[in-house]
């Protein structure tokens, strides 16, 4: 409480193309310095809710009809993505996370926007720092890492620009298990660093440890919002979940 407002989403409604709503109302807030984490069952409408505040919805032909978004307390409703990531939004889709024929340094030399010339290198060691195995891989294919070290690497890209705001879709989904707990360290890190983060995940047991905050979404609306330790065990979370369809 008290700390200012990185995003906020309130009551979006969003229709697909095909005249499908995605969402019908969701509402998030992420403050500064937050973790942030979004449960909820398949088709809730997770994807669709990162998706509609990165602005990606729209290369679908889809459309927040209803609802604002802002960021950094600037209006971004339906906001093109080059436009989000200028005011500092970086978003880590779910999949096509890397180019796998080109090597980790080429993947990270790849982003659209790069930091200015002369901040590159200082951000490029910021995220060899806070990923080393990156480092050590920077010469190996992208093809090449393991599923977790792939995530990395999508993470470390989303981080070159230095973002105040770092949404991650389904960030552990197809990992072994044992590859999640470093993510989830790296997001604890990365918010450490002033660097607030939205994240959709499946693996609730870390998410809970690592978010501050927490929103449960099914069939296209917030069910349920608040700090992470009223969501440890709570049976709405449970019947979220079992109401999967
Ligand atoms: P998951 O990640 O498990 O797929 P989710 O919670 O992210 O679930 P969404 O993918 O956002 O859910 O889907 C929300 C709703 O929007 C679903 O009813 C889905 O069928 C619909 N939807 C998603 N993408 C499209 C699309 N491209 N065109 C039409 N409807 C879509």
């Amino acid at each position: 409480p008290g700390a200012p407002v990185v995003l906020s989403a309130n009551s979006l409604r969003v229709r697909y193309r095909n005249g499908a709503l995605g969402i019908l109302d969701v509402s998030v807030e992420v403050k500064v310095g937050q973790v942030v984490a979004l449960f909820g069952p398949n088709g809730a409408g997770k994807t669709t809710t990162v998706r509609a505040i990165s602005g990606f919805l729209r290369s679908e032909g889809a459309r927040v009809i209803d609802g604002s978004v802002s960021l950094m307390g600037r209006a971004t409703t339906n906001m093109e993505p080059s436009r989000t990531a200028r005011i500092g939004l970086a978003f880590v889709p779910e999949r096509k996370k890397v180019f796998a024929s080109l090597s980790v340094r080429e993947n990270l030399e790849a982003l659209g926007q790069l930091p200015p010339r002369a901040e590159r290198a200082a951000a490029f060691q910021r995220v060899y720092d806070m990923f080393p195995i990156l480092w050590e891989r920077r010469r190996s294919q992208a093809g090449r890492l393991s599923g977790g070290q792939q995530q990395m690497l999508a993470i470390a890209r989303g981080l070159l620009t230095d973002p105040r705001l770092l949404i991650i879709d389904e960030m552990t989904l197809g990992l072994h298990h044992s590859l999640h707990e470093p993510l989830f360290d790296a997001v604890r890190e990365v918010a450490a660093q002033g660097t607030s983060v939205l994240l959709v995940d499946e693996s609730t047991g870390f998410a809970l440890d690592v978010a501050d905050h927490c929103y449960l979404l099914s069939a296209g609306r917030t069910r349920m919002s608040g700090p992470a330790e009223e969501f440890r065990g709570s049976e709405l979370l449970a019947a979220g979940y079992v109401d999967a369809e």
